[in-house]
Formats: structure tokens, C-alpha cells, sequence
């Protein structure tokens, strides 16, 4: 008696389980180690960041310099948006996607990262399983498991163009299941689903009661016969279980403006906007009157930008097929290549033997300084992604290093 109660318990964690659970990003580790050699003054040419390379078109940023002039913008505004841009948003929806929705119905959001987040944790709860088609993009598993969410991956390889089948879904499906993630054009694979396939899974989800999520964020850039297809317009009974993410980065090189958006029925926008009334309140207005230019002009300079995006995607998959071990679906949108490395791991180069694809990108920017990003960041190891947003001379150079290192 009287000995000091034992405190067998072990001091309480520092950091959250919540926070402790998220990865590091693999996108940012790599761009991380790039920089860190290019700071040291090494040439690294990085096919890393998923932005385009050029500068946001004038009248964007015109219209950006008289807001800032404006002192109505200098103060809150209300933080589901300016009423502009949401009405903005929602005429560009019937123009792009065909379909009606109410500026009600679309939350302004700090880029469209912050509508992915949004989206979860409006619809999750613990134990709700994800559909998630892999590859995917890195920050979906995060958002999801941040809401208390279980991501359940459905890969589609190489082999199949990196499209899943709605029997693939429905073999991943279960009394859980609470949603789909859909995006198309994808980030990482730049595949793109066909009117008949969106049409199907969407038809599918409907079916089960099961939401969709799709992000529309690269819904202009696509090539050769490849057309984007909004899920909404070919299943319009989808509207009500469905969330739009979209946003003005990608279209209008416009990343660092941080202006996204979220679509949705009326009791989804108005939590999330409840959410985002306390987490960040409305998205810097200046932006938000850049994105009102952009979204309201024609898309003349959007379409430039892609004829220089689908020049470099011809030459970066032809440069790269000569690759022996590299298999390279071509891509229909967006402005990423994802080929398969598998047929090179287990080889040995410059006395190096890489067997998983983290592995050889690193090979491959210590020994030919080129940031390339691995298959592990965005699923299963055995791919790596390349954005092809970026000069043509150094996407020459870039991939000449590669294939030299690799021959
Ligand atoms: N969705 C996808 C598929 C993306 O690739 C990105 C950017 N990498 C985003 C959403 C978010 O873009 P932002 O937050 O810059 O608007």
C-alpha cells in the first residue's frame, strides 16, 4: 500500500492518430529531392509537377489587378463565394457540360483540393467504403481516410488502358460502399472514359444508391477522337448523389490562384459550406474575380495551351516507346504519360538494380537528373508518371537523358 500509483499507461501521443496515418506524399518527395539538386546548381529537368508551364492569359490577370484596386475586395465576402462566380460557375456548367444547375448548388472553394476534401467529409462516415479507381491521384486515399473513410481500390493496368469495367466495380462493391470516385480525364494515367463507359458506371451507381464524385478539373484537355464526358449529362438522375469537383488550375494555368469549386445537391453544399465557414471562410477575392474573368471569357486562350500539350504528348510517348522495358498506353487527356516500366526492373544499370519503380526513379534522377514520379505514389509500384506540361526543349532533353541512361 501506498506506493505510487502505477502509470503503466504510455505518455499520450504527441501527434493525432488522424494526422500521424497521412503518408507523405511521393509527389512531393521527389519534387522535394529535386529541388534540393537544383538549389545545389545540378541541371534537373523535372517532369514532376502536374502545372502547366505557362503564364495565366493577361485578361485574367487584368481583371486580378483592377479587383485588387477595389476596396470591396479587400474585405470578407460571403464563403460560399462571391455570387458572380457561383453564377459564373454555374453558366459555364450548361455551356461545358450541358446540364442546369442553380448558383445555389456550387461552393467556392480554395482550389480544387480543398472540394476534394470538402467532398468526403460532407458524405463520409466511419467505415464508408470508397471506389477508387487506381492508379489514382495521391490526395483521394488522404481525403477519404481523413473523413473516417476506407478506401477500396479497383485497378485497371496497362493492359486495359487504366479503365475500370463496371464489373470490376461490382465486384468491389459491398453494403459499405458509399461512393465512387470518377476522374476523367485522369490524373495520373491521362485515360479517358467514353460517352458508353461513363454512361455504364454512372447507370451502375445510380442502380445501388451509390454517390459519384467526379472530378472534371481536366475536362479541356483532351486529344486525338477523345471527348470528356460529363457523368451528369449522359445519367442526369445522377445530380442528386452526385458531387462536381472542378476548378480554374489546369484550364487556365492558373494553380497558384488557388480558386476551385464543388457542385452539388442542396443539403451536401450547404455542409460543406458550413464546413468551410470555419475552416477557411471565402476564398481570396482577388481570385476569385480572376476566375470570374476566366470563366466568362471564351476559351480561345484554353485551346492554344492545348495545341502545345498534345504536340508534347506525341513527342514524349514517341520518345519514350523506344525505350526498351517501357510499355506506353497513349494518353487522351490531361497532360500526364504513365508508362508501365515493369519490363526494366531487375535490370542493371550503371551497376544499380531497381525492382520496384520508386526505385528507378530514383535511379533516374541521381544518375540522368531528371525528376520523373513513381507508380507508388499514385497505387502499385511498376509505372512512374511524367507531365508533359513543360518546354519543349527541356521535354527533349529530359527524355534523351532517360533513354541514354536506359539504353
Ligand atoms: N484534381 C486533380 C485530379 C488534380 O490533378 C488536381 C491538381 N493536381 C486537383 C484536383 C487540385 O487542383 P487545385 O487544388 O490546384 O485546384
Amino acid at each position: 500500500m501506498g506506493a505510487v500509483s502505477e502509470q503503466t499507461s504510455s505518455p499520450r501521443p504527441r501527434v493525432s492518430a488522424r494526422l500521424s496515418a497521412i503518408a507523405e506524399s511521393a509527389t512531393l518527395a521527389v519534387d522535394a529531392k529535386a529541388k534540393a539538386l537544383k538549389a545545389a546548381g545540378r541541371p534537373v529537368i523535372g517532369f514532376g509537377a502536374g502545372e502547366p508551364d505557362f503564364p495565366t492569359p493577361g485578361y485574367i490577370v487584368d481583371a486580378a489587378i483592377a479587383a485588387a484596386k477595389d476596396p470591396a475586395n479587400h474585405r470578407y465576402t460571403p464563403a460560399a463565394g462571391l455570387p458572380a462566380l457561383r453564377e459564373a460557375v454555374a453558366a459555364k456548367t450548361l455551356r461545358d457540360s450541358g446540364y442546369t444547375v442553380q448558383p445555389s448548388q456550387v461552393l467556392v472553394t480554395n482550389g480544387g483540393k480543398q472540394a476534394v476534401y470538402q467532398a468526403f467529409a460532407a458524405i463520409v462516415d466511419p467505415g464508408d467504403e470508397i471506389l477508387l479507381p487506381a492508379p489514382y491521384w495521391t490526395t483521394y486515399p488522404e481525403a477519404i481516410r481523413l473523413a473516417g473513410g476506407v478506401p477500396v481500390e479497383v485497378f485497371a493496368g496497362a493492359d486495359q488502358a487504366y479503365l475500370v469495367t463496371v464489373e470490376q466495380l461490382e465486384a468491389a462493391r459491398t453494403p459499405k460502399t458509399k461512393a465512387l470516385l470518377f476522374c476523367s480525364p485522369s490524373n495520373p494515367t491521362g485515360a479517358v472514359y467514353s460517352p458508353e463507359q461513363t454512361a455504364a458506371i454512372g447507370r451502375w451507381a445510380l442502380e445501388h444508391g451509390i454517390w459519384v464524385i467526379t472530378d472534371e478539373i481536366y475536362e479541356h484537355l483532351t486529344y486525338d477522337h477523345a471527348v470528356f464526358t460529363p457523368i451528369v449529362r449522359v445519367v442526369p438522375e445522377l445530380a442528386d448523389t452526385t458531387i462536381v469537383l472542378n476548378g480554374v488550375a489546369k484550364t487556365y494555368a492558373m494553380t497558384g490562384w488557388r480558386v476551385g469549386w464543388m457542385i452539388g445537391p442542396a443539403d451536401v453544399i450547404t455542409a460543406a459550406t458550413n464546413l468551410q465557414s470555419h475552416l477557411t471562410s471565402n476564398v481570396a477575392n482577388v481570385s476569385q474575380r480572376a476566375a470570374i474573368a476566366a470563366l466568362t471569357d471564351d476559351l480561345a486562350a484554353v485551346e492554344e495551351m492545348r495545341h502545345a500539350f498534345d504536340r508534347r504528348r506525341r513527342l514524349i510517348v514517341e520518345m519514350l516507346s523506344v525505350i526498351d522495358g517501357f510499355e506506353v498506353p497513349v494518353p487522351q487527356g490531361a497532360f500526364y504519360v504513365y508508362p508501365s516500366v515493369q519490363g526494366m526492373l531487375g535490370r542493371t544499370i550503371r551497376g544499380v538494380t531497381p525492382t520496384t519503380s520508386a526505385e528507378l526513379a530514383t535511379l533516374i534522377l541521381e544518375q540522368a537528373e531528371v525528376a520523373v514520379v513513381p507508380g507508388e505514389a499514385f497505387g502499385p509500384s511498376g509505372y512512374l508518371r511524367l507531365s508533359y506540361a513543360l518546354g519543349d526543349d527541356d521535354l527533349i532533353e529530359g527524355i534523351s537523358r532517360i533513354q541514354a541512361l536506359l539504353a
